[in-house]
């Protein structure tokens, strides 16, 4: 029976120490939240700045659900596209310093449309081992060749770029990996994708909002530009809300906004999504003090943590990962954290490579240091 073989499948995640369950939350996404009556603090969500829960955003949604209504009707290119949305998209592109930017629902879906925008069967893309999952299922999309180069490996990039004999190629990174924090050589990446006439996808998920003058980004803290640099950021980390853009070149974009399937097949989101991320854009902006206290929180942790008992990866990001290698172990870990009412997600394979199961300890500008010093504290005096 086919159930039988789901039953089956169910148990060997079970055995594995595998098997995901949710928790509810029964607050809004914030440090403090509370689980089955319980308060945790949490140290697991990507709203860097705090912005998910800040009550000048929440009246903007409810805002812009009064001017614009809860849905969007249809598809953007048949009449789901609003004045709103335009504005939006050009706040974007100016503040990325780029020609154009187009919205999409979430950045799943961009990366599911960019990739089979600039690439087919008989091309190319050469793709970090640590790329976030949604641009494998892009690229296997695209049906292009999929070369997979060691992480940030430049050496081994060049050699694979330099022997390919495709008609297009596409180079494609996370600017900041998701689960490691550290940050692409987007320099380098970029100088690359010139001398090999390639196409540059930066994936910013983490680090929009979060690196770079006023938060504008990985490719404005590194102070690149080039047509040939397609950016996609997302608006449901950082900027507190939901959904992604891409931002680039007029052709570019307008190229995209014709071929990206998950754009055009898909019911445009609720306009006053847009409405809320023009203010979030606003906050972003004017959130310097924000991103001042991130990094202090984050120089706290590197500061206070036993680093000869934690192997804490090096990060200059808010994504700090503890590797710990074995599932069940890290699930010890997180669990000995949990009874002390203190919450760090435990990342296992898939999401990370086999046998480097991690602690993700993500910082928010609403933690505060005594937050922090009580996460490191409780890890500094865990019996090993
Ligand atoms: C979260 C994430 C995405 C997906 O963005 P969503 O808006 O959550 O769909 C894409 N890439 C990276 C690197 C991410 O971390």
């Amino acid at each position: 029976m086919l159930i039988d073989d789901l039953r089956a499948g169910l148990a060997d995640l079970d055995s594995r120490a595998l098997r995901r369950r949710r928790r509810s939350l029964e607050t809004q996404c914030s440090p403090r939240a509370v689980i089955d009556g319980r308060p945790m603090l949490a140290f697991c969500s990507n709203d860097y700045l705090g912005l998910a829960s800040e009550p000048l955003l929440a009246e903007a949604l409810a805002e812009g659900a009064r001017l614009w209504g809860s849905g969007s009707g249809a598809s953007a290119l048949v009449s789901g596209h609003y004045a709103v949305v335009d504005e939006l998209e050009q706040a974007l592109a100016a503040f990325c310093g780029t020609e154009r930017a187009l919205a999409f629902g979430t950045g799943y879906l961009a990366n599911l449309g960019i990739l089979p925008a600039f690439s087919g069967r008989g091309d190319e893309i050469f793709a970090d081992r640590l790329n976030h999952a949604s641009l494998v299922d892009a690229a296997l999309l695209a049906r292009a060749t999929l070369t997979r180069y060691p992480h940030c490996d430049l050496d081994r990039l060049e050699h694979a770029l330099a022997h390919s004999t495709a008609r297009r190629k596409l180079i494609v990174s996370d600017a900041v990996f998701s689960m490691d924090g550290d940050i692409a050589p987007l320099p380098a990446l970029l100088e690359l994708a010139e001398r090999h006439d390639a196409w540059l996808v930066v994936d910013d998920a983490h680090g929009f909002g979060v690196l770079g003058p006023g938060g504008r980004g990985s490719v404005a803290h590194f102070g690149l530009s080039s047509w040939r640099l397609i950016y996609m950021g997302t608006l449901g980390k950082a900027a507190g809300v939901a959904g992604a853009f891409v931002a680039g070149n007029a052709d570019v974009i307008e190229w995209l906004m014709q071929k990206a399937r998950s754009y055009v097949f898909t019911t445009a989101p609720p306009p006053a999504l847009s409405h809320a991320l023009l203010c979030s854009l606003r906050l972003i902006k004017d959130g310097t003090s924000r991103r001042n206290h991130l990094q202090a929180l984050i120089a706290t942790l590197t500061g206070h943590l036993d680093l000869q008992r934690w192997h804490l990866l090096s990060s200059r990001t808010p994504i700090q990962p503890i590797v710990i290698g074995d599932n069940q172990r890290t699930l010890d870990v997180a669990a000995r954290l949990q009874q002390e009412s203190i919450w760090v997600p435990a990342i296992r394979p898939p999401t990370v490579p086999v046998g480097s199961a991690r602690l993700r300890i993500s910082l928010t500008a609403a933690h505060t240091h005594e937050d922090v010093l009580r996460l490191t504290d409780t890890l500094n005096g865990l019996a090993p």
